[in-house]
């Protein structure tokens, strides 16, 4: 790793990794959904406006060169940091917006008969617009199948490519399993077919040095704000032969070479592509983030990311009940996984109160999910600016959540059950604080009515009064209790929640430590505890 790649200096960078969120220290691990942007780029964003705002292309003055100048220094960056040429850059509003844009520009080209070949991995954004361009064209839509592991299968490809291909569209690394796909490989199998190639690179820009010569895709798309650049800016790459072959699609301001009333003439390429005012604050915070990426060693932030993503998808696979979706031979910076027992979506709430934030849903690629048999997953998308201790804290907390997930399948043993109860309470605090509960569980218990308050069912030897009804169906204890005090109120509701509707042998082999080893005991007089241990006994010793 290079010297200067320094995690705890680069957090520097990112004041709300720094923040909490329920009283936690946050862990961001939703990157793949966007990424947080480094102060230097708000820096960039913040001088423009103070200094250089106006609109481009449009006027003599000073102000609006600066602009303009600026706007094109961004595309002279993105282009750098592609490998590619400035008049190949065309700025759009992301990577859905480039995909929609080049294929109504591809529109006209295609010729009847021929098929458009679709990765099974991609992203709603890199399948639609191919439905569409179908539905219109009459062209046939084909999906390139995966493998068992859930790679791209490339010999399948090789197979669909022996029928009249007009195009091939794949993500250059999948937003649901992290799947690298070796693009290099895809556009030469494409190419020796004679049909185009499309590269989502939404979530690929981060893997090392972009150079779409070796790639050799024809087209890319990309959105600024997955790089740490403002929402709303992205980037449609095409080779310059094909560019300039193909005619824009959106009409307006900027784009043409001559206008009269009947009809117009366009522009060159990039221009021609980009009516309307762009969003050039956006462009120019795109070059401001792939100058800090670049600066921070975009080999640095591969390595690191794939390898929180090793780690990531470990410790995953070592909490019982968890499944990751896919083993793909490479994997970077997104790894998505369920558990049997709960909905993503409380998962993924339960995941927030501890402080971290995954993605939950069908990440805008469902037919990719529910080839694995599920609607919705979680997503956890690491980034360069993310620590192993973070990866830790997911770890963790879905094995502190793990007994209640499987207390919603009902597999929760009671042990378990009175282990997690343990844990809440002290975790509520002091002595203070865990009375405080125990006075709100109080106001929880049912009452029992006046006329099942009878001697008979009074506990003996407890401080206060507390009738006590134990109840057995089907082998499962219900407790029914009340008490003239909220301490013994909050205690017996305690109780119900451990005990209602559990297995009554499970319940007279488990050795209650609820009360030993929480705050809650701590001010019983030893007739309370007299008491609570009669109430426990009789709990205990109810008939099967
Ligand atoms: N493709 C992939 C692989 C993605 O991950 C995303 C964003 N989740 C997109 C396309 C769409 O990007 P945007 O919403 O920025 O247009």
């Amino acid at each position: 790793m290079d010297k200067t790649f320094s995690v705890t200096e680069i957090r520097k960078d990112f004041p709300i990794l720094n923040t909490k969120r329920h009283g936690y220290p946050l862990v961001y691990l939703d990157n793949a959904a966007t990424l947080q942007m480094p102060v230097p780029v708000q820096e960039r964003i913040r001088s423009h406006y103070d200094r250089d705002n106006a609109n481009v292309h449009r006027g003599v003055h000073a102000l609006s060169q600066a602009s303009t100048n600026a706007m094109e220094t961004a595309r002279e960056t993105v282009a750098r940091f592609i490998g590619a040429d400035t008049d190949e850059i065309i700025f759009t509003a992301g990577t859905t917006d480039s995909i929609n844009m080049l294929a109504r520009m591809l529109e006209d080209r295609i010729r009847p008969g021929q098929q458009i070949l679709v990765s099974a991995m991609e992203h709603h954004s890199n399948l639609i617009p191919w439905q569409e361009m179908s539905r219109r064209t009459g062209a046939d839509l084909e999906i390139i199948p995966l493998d068992s592991q859930g790679d791209l299968n490339l010999e399948a490809l090789e197979q669909l490519l022996q029928r009249d291909t007009f195009l091939v569209a794949a993500a250059w690394v999948s937003n649901v399993t992290g799947a690298v796909n070796p693009v290099d490989k895809i556009t030469a199998l494409a190419h020796a077919a004679g049909a185009l190639t499309v590269i989502d690179g939404a979530q690929g820009m981060k893997l090392g040095v972009t150079d779409v010569t070796a790639l050799d895709c024809d087209f890319l798309a990309f959105s600024g704000h997955k790089l740490g650049a403002l929402t709303g800016i992205g980037v449609l790459y095409g080779k310059r032969s094909l560019l300039k072959a193909l005619a824009p699609v959106r009409f307006g301001g900027g784009m043409v070479g001559h206008t009269d009333y009947r009809s117009s003439t366009w522009g060159m390429p990039p221009q021609c592509f980009e009516a309307g005012t762009p969003h050039y604050v956006g462009a120019i915070s795109l070059g401001a983030a792939l100058e800090y990426l670049t600066a921070l060693g975009p080999e640095s932030i591969a390595r690191w990311e794939e390898q929180l993503t090793t780690a990531l998808v470990q410790s995953l696979s070592l909490i019982p009940g968890i499944t990751v979706l896919g083993t793909p031979r490479r994997r970077t910076g997104a790894v998505s996984f369920y558990a049997e027992s709960i909905h993503p979506f409380d998962l993924g709430v339960m995941l927030d109160t501890l402080g971290i934030a995954v993605r939950t849903g069908h990440m805008c690629a469902q037919p990719l999910v529910e080839s694995f048999g599920v609607h919705h997953v979680l997503r956890a998308s690491p980034a360069f600016y993310n620590t192993m201790e973070e990866i830790n804290r997911l770890e963790d907390a879905l094995k502190r959540i793990n007994p209640v997930l499987r207390g919603a399948a009902e597999m929760m043993t009671l042990a378990e059950k009175q282990e997690l109860m343990i844990q809440n309470i002290n975790a509520l605090g002091d002595c203070f604080d865990q009375y405080s509960y125990l006075i709100v569980k109080a106001q929880q218990l049912t009452p029992l009515p006046e006329e099942m308050k009878t001697p008979a069912a009074l506990v003996p030897g407890c401080q206060s009064q507390v009738w006590l009804y134990t109840r057995t169906e089907n082998g499962r204890l219900f407790i029914l209790a009340d008490s003239d005090t909220l301490i013994l109120r909050g205690v017996l509701q305690i109780l119900r929640e451990l005990f209602d509707g559990e297995n009554v042998t499970e319940i007279s082999a488990l050795p209650v430590r609820l009360f030993q080893e929480t705050e809650l005991a701590a001010t019983f007089t030893s007739d309370r505890n007299t008491g609570v241990q009669t109430i426990l006994r009789k709990i205990r010793n109810a008939p099967e």
